[in-house]
């Protein structure tokens, strides 16, 4: 029973990922209605726009014009996630997701962790990387990140056949496994910290139970962002971070059912 809830989260969170991959190319090649467009700008049943936010603070720091329909979809998005999900794009979402993972499973299983823990990287580094293309875009008039994004590049290879595209996500998958553990996703990737500082407040949250926490520190261990648990067997709360994806890997690595998804403000 242990072993099968132990993947739950997993199976799912890479049903959303896959899913999600498979209706943007019926909606992009086979013409089906359900979901139409990119990461970036897309509408669901023809009715409901979604925006990335970051995406349209770039195009606002360009100077361009931005539609009413745009800043909709941005407002829907950001109340999703940052009111509700959490930093749920992450994982459960974006598709690069799935080769980062991959790369840092690898890494744990060629023990490359032992020497080499992230020994140059802040963490703090994608929120510079966030100001940086704000400027660029300011400065450029081009949607910096956007164009260079290796999270569209995958998005779009995947869909329309990949280009050049499979040099970046190549890139990203060897620098996770050699360089530095999450290293792109926990510490470079802007659009992963744009969500980190918008879903502060929001209400789906890991809880952690200090009553049942035998400090095996399995979750710290496994943690993408593991500086979201300093409560980990001294006090009984929720995990506050924006950083935290939501990726239930704590919960389904404790053999002590000491982690469980909460309702923030809801004890
Ligand atoms: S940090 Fe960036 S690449 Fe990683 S999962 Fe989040 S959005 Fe995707
Ligand atoms: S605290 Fe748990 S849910 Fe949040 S990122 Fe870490 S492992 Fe994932």
């Amino acid at each position: 029973m242990r072993d099968m809830r132990k993947y739950k989260y997993m199976v799912l969170r890479r049903s959303s990922q896959v899913s999600l991959l498979f209706l943007f190319i019926a909606g992009n090649i086979l013409g089906w209605n359900a979901l139409r467009g990119n990461l970036s700008a897309s509408i669901i049943l023809g009715k409901i726009p979604l925006t990335d936010p970051f995406a349209l603070l770039q195009i606002f720091a360009t100077g361009n014009m931005i539609s009413a329909e745009a800043l909709e979809g941005a407002l829907i998005v950001t109340v999703l996630f940052g009111l509700v999900c959490g930093r749920a794009f992450c994982s459960w979402v974006c598709p690069l997701n799935m080769v980062t993972d991959l790369a840092n499973r690898l890494r744990e299983k060629m023990k490359l962790d032992a020497e080499n823990r992230n020994p140059f990287l802040s963490r703090k580094a994608r929120y510079w990387v966030i100001g940086i293309s704000l400027v660029l875009s300011f400065a450029t008039g081009v949607a910096a990140f956007e164009w260079i994004s290796p999270i569209s590049m995958f998005h779009r290879g995947v869909i329309f056949g990949m280009g050049v595209g499979w040099t970046a996500v190549l890139a990203i998958f060897l620098f996770d496994l050699l360089i530095a553990r999450n290293g792109f996703c926990g510490h470079l990737c802007p659009l992963g910290g744009f969500y980190s500082l918008i879903t502060r407040f929001s209400l789906v949250r890991v809880r952690h139970y200090k009553e049942k926490c035998t400090q095996c520190m399995k979750c710290t261990d496994i943690c993408p962002e593991r500086q979201a648990l300093p409560m980990v067997g001294k006090t009984s709360s929720m995990v506050v971070s924006g950083e935290c994806t939501n990726c239930a890997r704590c919960i389904e690595v404790c053999d002590d059912d000491a982690m469980r998804f909460g309702i923030r403000y809801v004890s």
